[in-house]
């Protein structure tokens, strides 16, 4: 496919914000691609060269951008800078250059245009900037205008399409298959890659025999399995069967490992390394799926020592922890090992314990369909009895509503969040919230059983004391998973410290834009719209109905709020907007209030 016919398809898409004819255009795109070409156009859907979780930046901001374009089309700097001022975009002063030049330049494929954004990515060292913006401008002299257009918005940031993973796998059913009905199974392969591109082209090449096919793979990361939330230990054990596993609920961030001792073909640039001997890989990667190695070294090492495997992916959750004393530290000291710089300083004064609690793949077999129970007799068979940094987490096998009661009471009275309780039969359920994972956390007194979790979607200008903070109201949102939007479900102008208002306007000034972000349904306006990108725990005393609201909204204009709503956790850092409180959450924990009240 020429790179011009995929430019006139960006052009189509930016021209609506409606889900249907998302699906529509992209599904027509694809039915034009090649196989080999097929998850190319999936990254560069998303402004991407690369899957998500590769460390993969195109690297250009603003000024390297202008000195391409001014060099790619013989106009001075200033005056690249001013028509993007006049334009407001980057990719409109290179089209717009770019059309003077009048010569026709439509030649290259979608293939060399990508693999000359990759090259770009991959310069490092010295003369970096040069590379970078010669290469850039030699492509822009070899595109027609609109193509320009896309390619400059791409390292940018600004292509702003607004196409969520959902849109893209309804796409490619739609493709080839003439409806939506094979979403779930490409949605399976995802869950367990998180590589669209990979998803897609194995889609093309090996049909959908190729799809059911999908095993993990060490280096791409697994899409997590996550817990329900019921009122009562009564509700939790009709669903559970006759006895299950309870095991304590840490309260620090998770950390899905991936280690391989062998080399390995198609794993990540920022891989760790073994060391002595064969080459081999450790990747860490976090909750949202970011791959985190690098702020870990501490964990790294203990999991080379201490997990006896050839290859695996376990999960687990790290927890700053007091070897002498065996104490839990609280999630405000554990947070404190999220940093960039002085991490090996870090990780001495404030080591972690990896609890770990599943085992999803070893020594070459993806062990994801196997029960439970076997699981988590595999992982004890590999991680070492009287290690330091990898730990088994703690499981009792339990039978009644007492002996639940007994261990959430041990896990709170050691500083734990509650418990967490396995269906042992259940396979993993990657990407998936089931009940074969039922947590229970503390609560206060008055709040509702659980926290959420909100994007934020809007700031208000602070007033008074405020000014000075940037920011005096937040407006937030959850994700409504069936139409992949983001709606609102509260203002909150109180529940954050002043330190917090602060933080908040720190993480949302870059984010802020002038008009209502694609897939953002809210009727209520901000001062400021903000990029649905940051997530923030929420807990609040109640859900209500309310019409201002467009989360849930039904056909008498009903929506869902919480009622005096306060922030728990910063959660920007492990997790992803469309990991956020789902609308078919919030309806279940609305009806659950219900059922803990009668109680
Ligand atoms: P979720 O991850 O379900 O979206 P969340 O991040 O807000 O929600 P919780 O709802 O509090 O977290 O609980 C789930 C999380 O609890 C897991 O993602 C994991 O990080 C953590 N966790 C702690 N202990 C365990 C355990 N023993 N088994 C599984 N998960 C655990």
């Amino acid at each position: 496919m020429k790179f011009r016919t995929l430019a006139e398809y960006y052009e189509k898409l930016e021209g609506t914000s409606k889900r249907l004819e998302l699906i529509d255009i992209l599904s027509e795109l694809f039915k034009k691609a090649k196989s080999d070409e097929i998850g190319k156009i999936c990254y560069l859907i998303q402004g991407r060269v690369a899957p998500f979780f590769e460390p993969i930046e195109i690297g250009m901001a603003e000024s390297m951008i202008a000195q391409s374009v001014s060099r790619a089309f013989d106009e001075s700097k200033e005056d690249v800078l001013r028509l993007y001022r006049k334009l407001g975009n980057f990719g409109l002063a290179a089209q717009s250059l770019s059309n003077k030049k009048q010569a026709t330049r439509d030649k290259l494929s979608v293939k060399e245009v990508f693999d000359e954004l990759l090259r770009i990515a991959k310069f490092s060292g010295e003369g970096t900037v040069e590379k970078k913006v010669s290469t850039l401008s030699d492509l822009l002299k070899k595109v027609d205008p609109v193509s320009a257009k896309h390619i400059v918005n791409i390292p940018l940031d600004t292509l702003r399409l607004g196409i969520g993973d959902p849109t893209i796998l309804d796409a490619l059913s739609l493709s080839k298959n003439g409806d939506k009905t094979l979403r779930p199974i490409l949605e399976d392969a995802y869950n367990k890659t998180s590589d669209l591109g990979f998803v897609a082209e194995t889609f093309f090449k090996k049909g959908i025999g190729g799809i059911k096919n999908v095993k993990l793979v060490v280096g791409k990361p697994v899409r997590p399995a996550l817990a329900e939330r019921l009122p009562s230990a009564d509700e939790a054990i009709k669903r559970l069967g006759k006895k299950f596993a309870a095991e304590p609920k840490f309260d620090g961030f998770r950390v899905q490992v991936h280690m391989d001792r062998r080399h390995l073909r198609g794993v990540p640039q920022a891989q760790h390394h073994l060391g002595g001997g064969g080459e081999g890989v450790i990747l860490l990667f976090s909750r949202n799926l970011e791959n985190t190695t690098h702020a870990f070294p501490d964990i790294v090492d203990g999991v080379k020592k201490e997990v006896k495997a050839k290859s695996a992916i376990l999960e687990g959750e790290a927890i700053a922890y007091n070897p002498v004393t065996s104490e839990f530290l609280p999630f405000q000291e554990t947070t404190k090992r999220r940093r960039k710089y002085k991490i090996e300083e870090m990780a001495k004064k404030l080591p972690l314990v990896l609890f770990a609690f599943d085992l999803l793949y070893l020594n070459g077999k993806d062990i994801t369909q196997k029960p439970y129970k076997e699981r988590r007799e595999l992982l004890e068979l590999i991680v070492s009895k009287n290690g330091d940094i990898v730990k088994i987490a703690e499981e009792k096998i339990l039978k009644s509503a007492k002996e639940i009661a007994e261990f959430f009471n041990e896990a709170i009275s050691e500083g734990l969040e509650g418990l967490m309780l396995k269906k042992l039969d259940s396979a993993y359920v990657a990407g998936g919230r089931g009940f074969h994972w039922i947590k229970f956390k503390r609560s206060q007194a008055g709040s509702l059983t659980d926290t959420l979790d909100c994007v934020l979607l809007g700031v208000y200008s602070g007033k008074g004391k405020r000014t000075e903070f940037g920011v005096g109201g937040l407006l937030v949102g959850v994700y409504d998973e069936k139409k992949d939007e983001f709606v609102s479900i509260s203002r909150i102008g109180t529940g954050l410290t002043d330190e917090e208002f602060r933080k908040v306007n720190e993480i949302s000034k870059h984010l802020r834009v002038q008009h209502k972000p694609a897939r953002v349904n809210s009727n209520i306006t901000p001062s400021h719209w903000v990029e649905p990108k940051v997530v923030l725990e929420i807990q609040a005393d109640e859900i209500t109905r309310s019409p201002i609201h467009t989360a849930g909204r039904d056909k008498e204009g009903l929506g869902y709020a919480l009622r005096f709503p306060r922030l728990v956790k910063f959660r920007e850092e492990d997790k992803r907007a469309e990991d956020a409180t789902t609308v078919n959450e919030v309806i279940k924990l609305y009806n659950q209030q219900f059922a803990h009240h009668k109680k």
